[in-house]
């Protein structure tokens, strides 16, 4: 299991929450749009923070932090996250998971050992675009159980896109929505990076606030709650 940084306070990923972030190395996917590639190409990974060490640095925050948020890249492809979320849950720590949902089994286990506090998933187009949209062959059967076994939890839990001018239109988006059809979150994310996976995304064109709020306004009659980020 590989942790390839930590921010060590974070008042905005754990809704209502002072946490922790973990950011687990490696992702199956490729979005071009990734913030992240540090953590998602093997060839910009930096050294791997020894778990010994995370759990000294969450110990000695017990008192100061409520949760840890387990984020990516994609944790989920790690085969020892459950053993791992569960010594932080007995530290006392609240849970949240960040995951593409490519791992349903995994999740499946978690929600079912009461191991998760909230759970966040992207959804990243249509399902017919997926693969195209993520640039990595994939079963999206996956992708949609995995929505179902959130759907029907009983914890908190959020669906949140990041969407560009480029890849999503509002038919994509209408799609998007209907995959989550009922939802009690879904989070629009404005793209804003100038750091991506492909640098032919970097500095590229994001949606305007106007736009963005015509987005909340055509999927809002299909979920509780739609917010932009
Ligand atoms: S944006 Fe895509 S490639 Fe980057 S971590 Fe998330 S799922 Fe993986």
């Amino acid at each position: 299991m590989k942790v390839g940084g930590i921010e060590r306070l974070s008042l905005i990923d754990f809704p209502g929450k002072i946490a922790a972030v973990l950011f687990f190395q490696g992702c199956s996917f490729s979005c071009p749009f990734c913030h992240n590639p540090h953590l998602v190409d093997p060839k910009q990974f930096g050294p791997v923070i020894p778990l010994p060490a995370i759990k000294e640095f969450l110990l000695s925050r017990k008192t100061r932090l409520e949760a840890v948020v387990f984020s990516g890249g994609e944790p989920t492809i790690h085969p020892a996250l459950p053993s791992f979320i569960q010594e932080v849950k007995e530290m006392g720590f609240l849970t949240k998971l960040d995951t593409t949902g490519i791992h349903p089994e995994m999740i499946e286990s978690l929600l079912k050992n009461n191991l998760l506090d909230y759970i966040a998933m992207d959804i990243k187009g249509p399902l017919e675009r997926y693969s195209e949209i993520v640039q990595t062959p994939l079963p999206t059967e996956k992708v949609q159980k995995t929505i179902s076994l959130i759907l029907s939890s009983t914890i908190p839990y959020e669906f949140r896109s990041t969407l560009l001018p480029s890849l999503h239109q509002a038919k994509d988006l209408l799609a998007m929505t209907q995959m989550i059809q009922g939802a009690r979150l879904y989070v629009l994310q404005t793209f804003r990076s100038t750091t991506t996976l492909s640098p032919l995304l970097k500095n590229a064109k994001n949606f305007s606030k106007e736009e963005m709020q015509s987005f909340q306004q055509l999927v809002s009659p299909f979920v509780s709650a739609c917010h932009i980020r």
